[in-house]
């Protein structure tokens, strides 16, 4: 699962990484992701199928704890066979912030972004062959 350092209710950042431009989308998701507790509940009140992992107290969270969308590091269990986000699907609202924000987090680069997003990584790649 991705973790993060601190979390943000509202995303505030200027991406030049755009997901809905991006070929590999669900890379990102390859590990689950950690979600705040309250998000996590919404998504059950919806009745949207899935389930929650590891639940961990975390002040980084504004609930004050966190759970994960994987058991370990297995795909997060609201990834489709499609490649496509279940919860995204249903309603957008319901998209943990953790996701949406991804590969950034609270205005920066989420450490997680050279392991799981695949358009940075070639970015990284790109420009490290440049500096060649
Ligand atoms: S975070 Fe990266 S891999 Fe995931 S959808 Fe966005 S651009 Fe694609
Ligand atoms: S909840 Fe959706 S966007 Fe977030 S990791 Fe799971 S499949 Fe990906």
């Amino acid at each position: 699962m991705t973790k993060h350092i601190k979390k943000s209710e509202k995303v505030k950042v200027m991406k030049s990484i755009d997901c809905r431009k991006c070929k590999t989308q669900s890379d990102c998701c390859r590990f689950g992701a950690w979600i705040d507790l309250e998000e996590a509940k919404k998504i059950i009140s919806a009745g949207i199928k899935g389930d929650f992992f590891h639940l961990e107290a975390d002040k980084v969270f504004p609930s004050g704890f966190k759970v994960g969308t994987s058991i370990e590091d297995q795909p997060c269990v609201f990834l489709e066979s499609d490649g496509l986000c279940r919860i995204h699907k249903f309603d957008y609202s319901l998209k943990p912030v953790t996701c949406i924000e991804f590969p950034y987090e609270d205005n920066d680069l989420s450490s997680f972004a050279d392991v799981l997003c695949t358009p940075y990584k070639a970015k990284l790649k790109e420009k490290r062959k440049k500096e060649k």
